[in-house]
């Protein structure tokens, strides 16, 4: 099953051409990579996807619906969830409070009655934090812990729309490389146990070939290579304009 299907998409920031013909899909269930040298257009495409950023032609299906004029937060009403950004933790709050208020938000309760509200969704938060790993420190502020460990609460927090769409833009940036292993090992299993197409960018190529079920390359606004790992491995072009110049 389809979820995203993005259909020649186009994005000039000036006479920059961030964005040229573009046009790819994700499954349900599926992990697609998108790599490419810096400046490719990764970001770009993904904040048209999430609605940040509107083109100037081509269209965005998330299945059946035209999301073109979307903002992102209908988009994640709709079920698109963005993983990974700093803002989206509240330091001071803990572990749990933050997927409580992700769950509240999602479920349309006012968030102001806060601290009373203080136990809705609490079972479904330790749910969430349980299957993440982080359930042994629900109870600590967000602040006080190890990058790793915030960025699986981070992603805790953009399962609670129960997403069917999820966009990671370089989700483990900054982090140790066995560090990065693991938390896409984590990203990828629960996104195939609860079907959820995702779209993620990456720089680390171990942990690209490791988990992505499929590859599409980015250069310079165009897609120029898609594909299994092994294929886009293979491929001469590829090799020449992105894997070439890093290795
Ligand atoms: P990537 O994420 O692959 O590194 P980006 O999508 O961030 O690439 O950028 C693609 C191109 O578009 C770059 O040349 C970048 O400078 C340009 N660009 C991206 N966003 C903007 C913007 N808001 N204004 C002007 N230029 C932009
Ligand atoms: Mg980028």
């Amino acid at each position: 099953m389809t979820v995203l299907a993005v259909s020649g998409l186009a994005k000039s920031f000036g006479g920059v051409h961030a964005l040229r013909e573009v046009s790819f899909s994700v499954m349900a269930g599926e992990l697609l990579a998108m790599i490419g040298p810096n400046g490719a257009g990764k970001s770009t495409c993904f904040n048209v996807v999430n609605g940040q950023v509107r083109p100037d032609s081509g269209s965005v299906r998330l299945g059946a619906a035209d999301v073109i004029g979307k903002l992102p937060r209908d988009m994640w009403r709709l079920g698109v969830g963005r993983t990974f950004q700093i803002t989206a933790t509240f330091a001071s709050m803990t572990v749990r409070e933050n997927v409580q208020i992700a769950l509240l938000s999602y479920h349309r309760r006012l968030a102001s009655w806060w601290p009373r509200a203080a136990n809705l969704y609490r079972r479904e938060a330790d749910a969430l934090l349980a299957r993440v790993g982080m359930e042994s420190q629900a109870g600590r502020p967000c602040s006080v812990l190890a990058y790793g460990d915030l960025k699986r609460v981070e992603l805790a927090v953009a399962l609670a729309n129960d997403p069917r769409l999820l966009l990671m833009d370089e989700p483990t940036a900054g982090m140790a490389p066995p560090e990065r292993i693991a938390l896409m090992a984590l990203t990828a299993e629960i996104v195939r146990e609860r079907g959820i197409a995702a779209l993620f960018t990456e720089h680390d190529m171990d942990v690209v070939f490791a988990h992505a079920d499929r590859i599409i390359v980015l250069d310079r606004g165009r897609l120029i290579a898609e594909g299994t790992p092994a294929q886009v491995r293979a491929n001469d072009q590829v090799r020449q304009v992105y894997l070439g110049s890093r290795h």
